[in-house]
């Protein structure tokens, strides 16, 4: 039986840190001061915390420095987007991130868009979706900035290509369906009301996950050599695909974990640097 090439984001994600933190010296030597990233929590929800503190301690790594704002989680949204609009007229702050999910009292949409364009480095307003949908120059989200690279680097060419989105989430199904449009795939999303999902998946060539649900992709849905990105992550390190039946059917297959999850973080530093260099006007 033959097996599929894994493509592995541990070194990718690694080699973009190293280049985002010699960047970011560099904005150091010529802007007098380190880029700066907000992250933004409400409440205390523990996987919110530790991926804030994962997000912190990486941009201590890269020589971002980091502010932190905690707000309780009985936050209005007004109190929110007072918070959010401070920070983006803050001359010292670079990029805003504001941890995804918020309480259920919040419009988080009204929440996203009070971040400025300019320094939505997470990618998560609508100005940032319409440049990923326009191919234009902006930031991605960072999940599906991530999987792209991955692509890229792993030579896979989504133009002409049928690629199939399973999930249409605002910060990764929708997304990288306009990122492999923009990128000139033939795409079709895919969500909880589509009928027949295996026989959808059945004609991908690139085939991504974004469910949420564990080893849903069955490996009898793939085209043989397909190409396979799971972006799920679920309890006990499972993906959205079952990997051992996608190892034996498809050509390329993301491995969960160390796939497509090191490269939102190292995307988010990179876009930060990026954002700092724009802000003061370094180019
Ligand atoms: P989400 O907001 O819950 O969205 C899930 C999507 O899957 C929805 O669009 C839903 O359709 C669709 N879906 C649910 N059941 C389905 C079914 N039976 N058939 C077809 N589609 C179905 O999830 P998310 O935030 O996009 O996250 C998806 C996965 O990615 C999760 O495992 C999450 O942990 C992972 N993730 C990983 C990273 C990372 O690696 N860094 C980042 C973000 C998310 P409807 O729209 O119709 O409800």
């Amino acid at each position: 039986m033959t097996s599929a090439r894994l493509m592995l984001g541990n070194g990718l994600a690694k080699d973009l840190a190293a280049d985002t933190a010699r960047r970011s010296e560099d904005f150091h030597q010529r802007a007098g001061r380190r880029p700066c990233l907000a992250t933004v929590l409400v409440g205390d929800d523990p996987a919110s915390v530790t991926y804030v503190r994962m997000k912190q301690n990486r941009c201590r790594q890269a020589g971002i420095e980091s502010r932190h704002v905690a707000l309780p989680d009985t936050t209005s949204t007004e109190e929110l987007v007072a918070a959010l609009t401070a920070l983006s007229e803050d001359p010292e702050v670079d990029g805003i991130l504001l941890q995804h999910p918020v309480p259920a009292q919040i419009d988080e949409r009204a929440a996203f868009e009070a971040i400025a364009a300019g320094k939505d480095v997470d990618g998560v307003t609508m100005h940032s979706f319409a440049a990923m949908a326009f191919g234009l120059p902006g930031y991605d989200s960072c999940t599906p900035g991530g999987i792209m690279r991955l692509l890229d680097h792993h030579g896979v060419d989504p133009a002409g290509r049928h690629a199939v989105v399973i999930g249409r989430s605002p910060i990764l199904g929708k997304p990288v369906a306009m990122l492999l449009l923009a990128r000139d795939a033939t795409v079709t999303v895919c969500h909880s009301k589509t009928q027949d999902l295996p026989a959808i998946v059945r004609t991908a060539d690139i085939v991504v996950a974004a469910v949420g649900r564990p080893e849903f992709v069955r490996g009898d849905w793939l085209k043989p050599g397909a190409v396979v990105v799971d972006a799920g992550y679920n309890e006990g390190n499972v993906g959205d695909v079952a990997f051992d039946e996608a190892m034996s059917r498809a050509d390329l297959v993301t491995p969960v974990p160390g796939g497509v999850g090191p490269m939102t973080i190292s995307v988010l530093l990179d876009q930060t640097v990026r954002a700092a260099f724009e802000h003061a006007g370094l180019g």
